[in-house]
């Protein structure tokens, strides 16, 4: 005689069951309330395989003096792009010319709606004779105030959006 593990009762026969997700031995009346593991493997939710794979990854923190050494997109690269080209009395679509680049990129530019990337700025910052990057030690609006232990890098992921 066996014990049926859910109620207790000895019985001649035990069922393995599925019962709330444990597996049990009971008894063929505690049998009906539960499922048999095989019905359950098949119905049931398979468990994540754990295999070493690691699903989350670990975001990787840039590091400060990576950040130093790259020219960062200034936060009014938009304005000053403008402005120096009306300074220049061009038009949107005349300064594009002379730049090689699209007008309508240029307007986004100026909209801040697309960013220029390392190549375009560098065009833009010699035809426009201003900088658009921010660099250490370089006089801008952004260093101006603060000292350098009071730049985060919270503060970097607001301007870049
Ligand atoms: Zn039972």
């Amino acid at each position: 005689m066996q014990m049926c593990e859910l109620c207790g009762k000895l019985t001649e026969k035990l069922y393995k069951v599925v019962i709330e997700g444990s597996e049990m031995n009971v008894c063929k009346e505690c049998a009906k309330f539960g499922k048999s593991p095989k019905t359950y493997s098949r119905l049931g939710k398979k468990p994540i395989p754990t295999s070493g794979k690691t699903t989350t990854k670990k975001p990787v923190k840039r590091r400060r003096d990576l950040f130093d050494s790259l020219p960062i997109l200034r936060e009014d690269y938009g304005d000053l792009i403008r402005e120096a080209r009306e300074k220049m009395g061009l038009s949107i679509e005349e300064l594009a010319k002379k730049l090689k680049m699209k007008s309508s990129t240029l307007q986004k530019f100026e909209r801040y709606e697309l960013e220029p990337n390392e190549k375009e700025i560098k065009i833009l910052e010699k035809w426009l004779k201003i900088s658009l990057t921010e660099n250490a030690g370089e006089d801008s609006q952004f260093y101006s105030g603060e000292s350098d232990e009071g730049f985060t890098l919270g503060d970097f992921i607001k301007i870049k959006k």
